[in-house]
């Protein structure tokens, strides 16, 4: 497989072939973000493509789950899209499922009826980064959309019958703006209502403009109890009806699994309890965390 640079994926995709489709994020303007920045966006030709696919069908003809990276692969239109995926459909006859990252975007560029026939061929879940419920977090963080659009992607994923997995980031607001981020997060959740919300916890990549701006101080990063305090705001701030809740990606200090509304205040209890204790032993140690 001939990836180029590093590749992103999500962590229930960790038993997924990943085949890069895109290189790099069509958006690649996001603060906090340093995952493409060695990249420039392109989409890799059908050819490239169908090399990568033969060398694979060599050792994996049987898998179940196909990733297509990178950032937003949903990008591509839809005239290129089908046949990528119609040719991955082909390739893998156990395939059960083809994920993929679609920014708001990249979704709205898809009509209801482009997005159901991706679904009939094969593509089951999209990911997309919310990061927050707060405007103006997202645009402190130039995210580049609005909370109104990206609503409007999440419809449009639920109502093609395609899986809705979202991203959260505690801390994204900053010390100043925490509490209002974590309790607007919460209200948008309720609000899209997607079948999987994912909570990381920022972390200052250097390279990136948070990074300077954390040098300058203009953005303090929350300390541990502080995301966890997030993390409490959050979940009680949602009113969903079905959705599993997960902050159990390497960034976080607390790993967190609920199906809410259902596991809320067995939840909360949890975290609570961590926030009374302080002791760092409860902890994911610093150095353990990853993005
Ligand atoms: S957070 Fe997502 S949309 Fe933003 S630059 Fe990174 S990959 Fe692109």
């Amino acid at each position: 497989m001939k990836y180029e640079g590093s590749i992103y994926r999500p962590p229930s995709e960790a038993d997924s072939l990943i085949l890069q489709v895109t290189i790099g994020c069509s958006h690649n303007k996001c603060t906090f973000c340093g995952s493409y920045k060695d990249k420039k966006f392109r989409v890799k030709s059908f050819q490239e493509i169908k090399e990568d696919v033969e060398e694979a069908k060599a050792y994996a003809r049987y898998i179940k789950k196909v990733f297509i990276a990178d950032g937003d692969a949903l990008i591509i239109p839809q005239k290129r899209l089908v046949p990528i995926v119609q040719m991955i459909r082909d390739a893998f006859p156990k395939l059960e499922r083809i994920g993929v990252y679609g920014n708001t975007k990249s979704i709205l560029k898809k009509s209801l009826e482009d997005l159901k026939e991706l679904k009939r061929l094969g593509v089951g879940i999209i990911y997309l980064g919310v990061e927050s419920g707060d405007q103006v977090t997202l645009d402190r963080v130039c995210k580049g959309t609005t909370l109104d659009k990206t609503a409007e992607a999440a419809k449009k994923v639920k109502e093609a019958g395609i899986l809705l997995s979202v991203t959260v980031l505690l801390g994204l607001g900053g010390v100043e703006r925490g509490a209002i981020h974590a309790a607007e997060t919460g209200k948008f959740l309720s609000r899209i209502d997607p079948d999987y919300a994912g909570a990381l916890s920022v972390i200052i990549v250097p390279g990136t403009i948070l990074a300077d701006e954390v040098k300058k101080g203009t953005f303090k990063v929350p300390d541990p109890y502080q995301l966890l305090e997030e993390l409490a705001i959050m979940i009680s701030n949602t009113n969903v009806t079905h959705t599993y809740f997960a902050s159990n990606h390497a960034s976080n200090y607390l790993p967190v699994k609920a199906w809410l509304p259902e596991d809320k205040e067995k939840t909360l209890r949890a975290i609570k309890h961590v926030l009374d204790q302080r002791d760092p032993s409860l902890l994911r140690p610093e150095f353990m965390r990853a993005l």
